[in-house]
């Protein structure tokens, strides 16, 4: 099976400023729900004509991987997860022989990546809740997700996203930005903020459009300096030239 690549958010730091939110309550004031649905929906289509092939840098071939490799990316770059994934899913390609490595094994693998000894406590644990708790495989609900050491609700909707087809709003750093400037969210708390976008659009455009605010974010709508003239979706949004 040839090797799968996976679009991962960071959790990174960003700073976040007060002004536009100030700006965007004042806005919402004026915003109905059904108001806002329709600029979310213009924007889902402003963006996914930008980035119509979501970038999937993470590799992986199994759900298994996929999760270690999601586990392994929080506060770190794609390309370093992929330089150590390749010896460490050869070693343990399964549930079971990773359960079964000492830390050390694990740490001495993974250790140029930022937490390192932190990460391989969380996959030893979750390996082993795999093997204990569902036979080996991995859960695909965002309840049972989150039991698993390691996963919070951001792993858990990549999970669900991009290995069942369940779709899931994707809220790492950029998306909670990016959602506050464009006026989609008051919160700053990302479960909320979650609940905020999946009122606004239909199931069926969650998961890409939560990759796509991430990719913007990246690229455009950065967290210092948003290059706002070169933006896509600036006419749907409040925050526009703020900054400049
Ligand atoms: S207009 Fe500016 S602040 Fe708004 S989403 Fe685009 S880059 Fe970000």
């Amino acid at each position: 099976m040839p090797a799968r690549k996976l679009f991962v958010p960071s959790e990174g730091n960003s700073l976040e400023t007060t002004q536009p939110v100030a700006l965007i309550s004042r806005q919402r004031k004026r915003e109905s729900l059904k108001e806002k649905s329709a600029r979310a929906s213009a924007i889902s289509a402003r963006l996914a004509q930008a980035y119509p092939d979501l970038e999937v840098p993470l590799e992986y071939e199994t759900t298994f991987q996929l999760l270690v490799a999601v586990v392994l990316s929080a506060q770190c770059t794609d390309s370093a997860v992929n330089k150590v994934t390749p010896e460490l899913f050869h070693r343990f390609p399964t549930p079971i022989q990773l359960a079964n490595t000492s830390l050390e094994e694990i740490e001495s693998i993974i250790r140029t990546l930022g937490l390192f000894r932190a990460k391989a406590r969380s996959l030893k644990a979750c390996a082993r809740q795999l093997i204990e708790q569902f036979n080996g495989e991995v859960p695909g609900t965002m309840e049972e997700l989150t039991t698993l050491a390691g996963v919070g609700r951001k792993t858990a909707n990549v999970l669900l996203g991009h290995a069942f087809d369940s779709p899931g709003i994707i809220v790492d750093t950029h998306c909670k930005r990016l959602s506050r400037r464009l006026g989609l969210t008051r919160s700053a708390n990302p479960v909320k903020i979650e609940l905020d976008l999946n009122k606004i659009l239909p199931p069926d455009q969650w998961t890409g459009f939560s990759h796509r605010l991430i990719i913007h974010g990246r690229r455009i709508c950065h967290a210092r300096k948003p290059n706002c003239n070169a933006c896509v979706v600036n006419q749907f949004c409040p925050s526009r030239n703020l900054t400049s």
